[in-house]
């Protein structure tokens, strides 16, 4: 093999057309593809070999997608997926999140943003397993009976244990060393997610929505991640 291998992706998708699609343009940027075109399929494929990521079709011939991410979730794996779901299903986003899905992108996509997306997730996935910097918080507390430890990635929402993505923990990690500060949109999706110049700013919104349902007393009235209007946010512990 003369080219580095980007990355062994499995693409779960039933509609023919788009899972080719996907297959073909994401061998072309170097990544080993399978493709999986219902859930049994799927956890087929991952009882028999390991990706570096899934990118997982919500509306499956045989159930729905964020099943089979809690399903690994709660097994313990926490291998990237990046969902996607219907346009104009704002739910599905938030019930994906939940099942423990780290990214998503909405029907009718472009296929560069998925890719884009993709190559970001893998990127932050390297940083996450390189060792901490020197100095680094490990354990991030605030309100009432929040904790994470960044090191050994156990949390607590108000003192209940709960399941973190990587990409959750790096929203935490960059909020809590930004205290007090206000942070824009534009700033959260180019240092955690990776995605300079990217605009859907949406995304950041269903992330923090999440955050607070886990970490506020009162999603609706957060003390800690607070909106700032048309600017981003500030974390206040
Ligand atoms: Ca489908």
């Amino acid at each position: 093999m003369n080219q580095t291998l980007a990355g062994r992706l499995l693409v779960v998708e039933d509609e023919e057309h788009l899972a080719f699609s996907l297959e073909f343009n994401f061998e072309a940027e170097g990544y080993a593809v399978t493709v999986a075109n219902c859930l049994r399929d799927a956890r087929r494929h991952l009882d028999e070999a390991s990706y570096d990521l899934i990118v997982l079709d919500m509306m499956l011939p045989d159930g729905l997608g964020i099943d089979l991410c809690r399903e690994l979730r709660v097994g313990g794996d926490h291998t990237p997926v990046v969902f996607l779901t219907a346009k104009g299903a704002p739910d599905d986003v938030v019930a994906g999140l939940d099942a423990g899905a780290d990214d998503y992108v909405t029907k009718p996509f472009a296929l560069q943003e998925l890719l884009t997306r993709v190559a970001a997730m893998l990127r932050r996935q390297r940083w996450n397993d390189a060792a901490p910097a020197a100095g680094a918080v490990e354990v991030f507390t605030f309100g009432d009976g929040n904790r994470v430890d960044f090191a050994t990635r156990e949390a607590l929402a108000h003192g209940e244990p709960v399941s973190l993505t990587d990409l959750e923990l790096r929203l935490l990690r960059f909020f809590s060393e930004r205290q007090s500060l206000v942070i824009s949109r534009q700033e959260l999706l180019e240092d955690v997610w990776g995605l300079a110049g990217d605009t859907n700013t949406r995304t950041v919104d269903n992330f923090l929505v999440r955050l607070r349902r886990l970490f506020e007393r009162d999603p609706s009235r957060p003390d800690h991640f607070v909106t700032v209007r048309g600017v981003g946010y500030r974390f206040v512990p």
